[in-house]
């Protein structure tokens, strides 16, 4: 079979369950073929593959077949222009999260921000280290301290952050919210992309999401705001005069995160749009 045949074929295969059929089926191949770049296979539609490729490549579209989504069965995905390793028990970063990351850095890029020996920053939640690591990459001047309550995210986020070159300025807690930190540190920034789905959306989600994220990443309660309660209530004790609590929401949750921010005095509250229009992240 050549790169052509296996494409034409398995893009009709995949139609069946991925709205990305084609983009699926390259990423796969280029997997097998240890290739990163997917002009590598445009070049070459009509070069014959060899068999342990093809056998490499046919289990992990057996898997796709199957459900598992693409970044668990080659193992990575791209967020904020950086390579971010992922397994399962880990949440796949979003780009939906793009947006949140984008105006932390933009705040950070301010004189009062730029001009600061350090800019202590806590992600409340890390999972694959998506958030904490791509601002301790884009702000120089930056020390991330990660919470999760998963030791196993704790364990890849501070991998992910060996192989970005940020090991220096961040650090790794297993903690419920902030349970670990210590007595007294205040921080400057703190964020979160904190589990948002109400319990009873749960069920009604895409395979590729409910059987093979982690639950635990996804789970907000009954009406899906008991994290942005909790980590609201929580972040008065660690947070500096001044400082900003930034979230991203779901959908539809902009308005009550915001009234839940101003019962705990948080002022000059305003929300950012995501790529569809819809207010994505909430800042105060
Ligand atoms: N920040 C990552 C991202 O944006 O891709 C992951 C976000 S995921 C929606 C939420 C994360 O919160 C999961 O990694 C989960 O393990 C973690 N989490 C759930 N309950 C927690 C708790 N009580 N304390 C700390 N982290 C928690
Ligand atoms: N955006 C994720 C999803 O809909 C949910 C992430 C979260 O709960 N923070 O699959």
């Amino acid at each position: 079979m050549t790169i052509r045949d296996i494409i034409i074929k398995y893009t009709e295969k995949l139609a069946e369950i991925s709205d990305t059929p084609r983009l699926d089926t390259e990423v796969m191949l280029l997997s097998a073929l240890g290739e990163e770049n997917r002009l590598y296979l445009h070049i070459n539609l009509n070069k014959e593959i060899d068999e342990e490729t093809i056998n490499k490549f046919e289990k992990m579209a057996e898997e796709r077949l199957n459900g598992r989504p693409i970044a668990y069965i080659v193992g990575n995905r791209e967020f904020m222009g950086l390579d971010f390793y992922v397994h399962e028990g880990v949440l796949i970063p979003r780009p939906d999260t793009e947006p949140l990351v984008e105006e932390i850095i933009d705040i950070c890029s301010a004189d009062e921000y730029r001009k600061k020996e350090t800019i202590d920053i806590i992600d409340i939640g890390t999972g694959s280290g998506a958030i904490t690591v791509s601002l301790a990459y884009y702000i120089k001047n930056s020390f991330v301290t990660s919470c999760d309550i998963s030791e196993y995210a704790s364990e890849i986020g501070k991998k992910n952050a060996d192989s970005n070159g940020v090991s220096e300025n961040t650090e790794f807690l297993v903690s419920d919210l902030f349970s670990s930190v210590e007595d007294g540190k205040k921080f400057d920034i703190i964020v979160s992309n904190p589990p948002y789905i109400r319990k009873d959306v749960i069920e009604t989600l895409h395979t590729q999401v409910k059987d093979y994220e982690p639950y635990n990443a996804l789970e907000g309660g009954e009406d899906g705001l008991d994290f942005y309660r909790r980590i609201t209530a929580d972040s008065i004790d660690y947070i500096k005069d001044g400082g900003i609590l930034a979230y991203e929401v779901g959908h539809d949750q902009a308005e009550d995160v915001s009234e839940i921010m101003k019962g705990y005095g948080y002022g000059k509250i305003y929300t950012k749009k995501d790529i569809q229009g819809i207010d994505r992240v909430v800042i105060g």
